[in-house]
């Protein structure tokens, strides 16, 4: 028996493709593991559980809880899109709010699971903008707004990012090797599973004289998906049929 783990699904009513996947990763893949764990941005934007209200959303979270009423545990870490995520789609979808990093036991091999920006920290700008929306007085202030001005909001935000992500040099947004160093070194890890950069990858690490391994999950927004299997007898990654 495995954990899987997936991120960057970016779910969205505007492109039906990803949603239709997850469906059958759910029913075909998920329901064989011992647990599932998401690591950030399984939709494209989440402003709030009042987001439930959307009939795609609404779905979604009835998929997701149909797996864990089944007995397979899911976990949800949120990421830069869904860091909103809250008690209500926790409920709706059965699953398990996680803080992002969170130490797990990954059949026996202490292993530190992430959404993967914090160490992005190259990008100053996107930094900063992460700093100001993690902060519960603008959390307040967002949430106090109605839906309709939030999803407004949330587009705007998005078009500044992407905006200057145009202008800035591939290296940076991807993790910066020092941030990640320190975070074998400080969480006494030698596996790292994380997100976000859509740069699927192993990567092999010497931290300190150990030998460390870091994978990176593939997106599901501009490729066919795909997932991360670990056992007892290692990871490997695995596509969706
Ligand atoms: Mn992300």
């Amino acid at each position: 028996m495995a954990s899987l783990f997936i991120s960057d699904l970016h779910l969205s009513p505007e492109r039906p493709g990803p949603a239709g996947l997850f469906r059958c990763f759910l029913k075909e893949t998920a329901s064989q593991a011992d647990a599932l764990y998401i690591l950030g941005d399984l939709f494209d934007a989440w402003v709030g559980d009042d987001d439930l209200g959307l009939p795609f959303h609404a779905e979604i979270a009835a998929a997701i809880k149909q797996l864990s009423d089944s007995g397979v545990p899911v976990y949800l870490l949120p990421g830069n899109r869904d860091f909103l995520a809250g008690p209500e789609l926790a409920q709706a979808a059965g699953l398990t709010l996680l803080p992002d990093p969170a130490r797990i036991d990954l059949h026996g091999v202490p292993t530190l699971i992430a959404h993967g920006d914090a160490w992005c920290s190259d990008d100053v700008n996107y930094q900063a903008l992460r700093a100001q929306v993690r902060e519960p007085d603008w959390q307040r202030d967002f949430l106090a707004r109605p839906l309709a001005e939030r999803r407004v909001m949330a587009v705007a935000l998005r078009e500044r990012s992407e905006q200057a992500k145009s202008g800035k040099r591939p290296e940076i947004m991807d993790v910066n090797p020092e941030a990640v160093a320190g975070a074998f070194r400080i969480y006494g890890v030698s596996r790292i599973i994380h997100g976000h950069t859509h740069r699927p990858a192993r990567h092999h690490h010497q931290v300190d004289g150990r030998d460390c391994e870091r994978w990176v999950l593939p997106d599901w927004y501009d490729r066919e998906g795909g997932y991360l299997s670990c056992s007892e007898f290692g990871c490997h990654t695995g596509k969706i049929d």
